[in-house]
């Protein structure tokens, strides 16, 4: 397959590169781990590949009550901020396991998002922290919440000249992610499990990806968490709440009912693994799984 290359070096170059192609003929690259294997099975055959390496979007930016991730940031350089893993674990442990070392060298927040698939790791952590996504385009800058910017599977509510520039999360926030794989290493989760504690109501986030047609929050399991110290038994309801209501599917990872039953579980010891997290301040490798 052949494809000219172009590297704009500023967005407004990679917004009007962008709004000048048909659909289909222009792919947009950041880390390429998803778009080359879609270019290699010839899934996409554009005329032409942005890449987004030249823009400035490479960054982390602590505040007061924020992080701010550029798209183009990649994981690893996240992974290896100590403050995120300090402040933000839930986050932290979502990343550590993406894939290989290697791949999180190239991989990208923003090519996470831009595919949406069902079984990212990284967006049900994004979704529990209420992460909001900084977009530019044709019509300039818009922010909204992640929620929004999911459709389907690997859907995405963004315009075909639209490019995700950041990502905002709270500056720190106890929280965890699980996951249950059939190979611990470069494979997809057949469940992940996100929950967060944040003081602005509702105080508690149980998201899961791994359920279709997308990652969700689960706002009817939050429910049942009224208070910063749920009972045993509130917890123990969230997590059968999260699990009757999920939408799953059987594929072969994992049949319909046994992502159910490994919800209930997950979500279970990740409230518990926030709340022991919410008394102490470093979060634990061990509790990760
Ligand atoms: C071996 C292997 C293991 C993997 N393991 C995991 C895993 O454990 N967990 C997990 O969640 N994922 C995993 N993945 C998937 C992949 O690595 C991630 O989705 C990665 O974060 C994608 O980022 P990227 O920068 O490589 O995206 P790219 O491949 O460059 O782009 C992916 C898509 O996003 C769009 N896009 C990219 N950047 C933007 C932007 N700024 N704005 C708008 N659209 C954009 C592109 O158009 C493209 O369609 C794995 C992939 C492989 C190959």
């Amino acid at each position: 397959m052949s494809f000219q290359l172009v590297h704009p070096s500023t967005p407004a170059e990679a917004v009007r590169l962008l709004s000048g192609s048909a659909t289909g003929d222009i792919a947009v690259l950041s880390g390429g781990t998803d778009l080359l294997l879609d270019l290699d099975n010839a899934r996409l055959a554009p005329k032409r590949v942005l890449s987004l390496r030249k823009l400035p979007w490479r960054y982390l930016r602590w505040s007061a009550d924020s992080l701010v991730i550029g798209s183009t940031t990649p994981l690893r350089a996240v992974e290896n901020d100590g403050e995120v893993r300090r402040r933000l674990p839930g986050l932290w442990e979502a990343i550590r396991d993406v894939g290989s070392p290697a791949l999180r060298s190239r991989a990208t927040l923003g090519g996470n998002l831009g595919r949406g698939s069902p079984a990212s790791d990284l967006i049900p952590i994004l979704l529990a922290l209420d992460a909001r996504v900084r977009v530019v385009g044709p019509g300039g800058v818009r922010e909204l919440p992640v929620d929004l910017l999911l459709q389907g599977s690997r859907r995405t509510t963004l315009g075909p000249a639209e490019l995700i520039e950041s990502v905002t999360l709270p500056a720190s926030a106890p929280s965890t992610y699980l996951w249950q794989r059939v190979q611990p290493v470069n494979d997809i989760s057949q469940v992940g499990v996100a929950t967060a504690f944040v003081p602005q109501g509702p105080h508690w986030r149980i998201a899961l990806g791994g359920v279709q047609p997308r990652a969700r929050r689960m706002s009817e399991a939050e429910g049942v968490l009224p208070s910063a110290r749920p009972s045993h038994f509130e917890v123990e309801l969230a997590a059968q709440e999260a699990a009757r209501r999920a939408e799953f599917v059987s594929d072969k990872r994992a049949t319909e009912s046994y992502r159910r039953r490994l919800v209930a579980v997950l979500v279970r010891r990740a409230i518990q693994t926030t709340l022991e997290r919410m008394s102490k301040a470093t979060p634990s490798r061990k509790a990760k799984r």
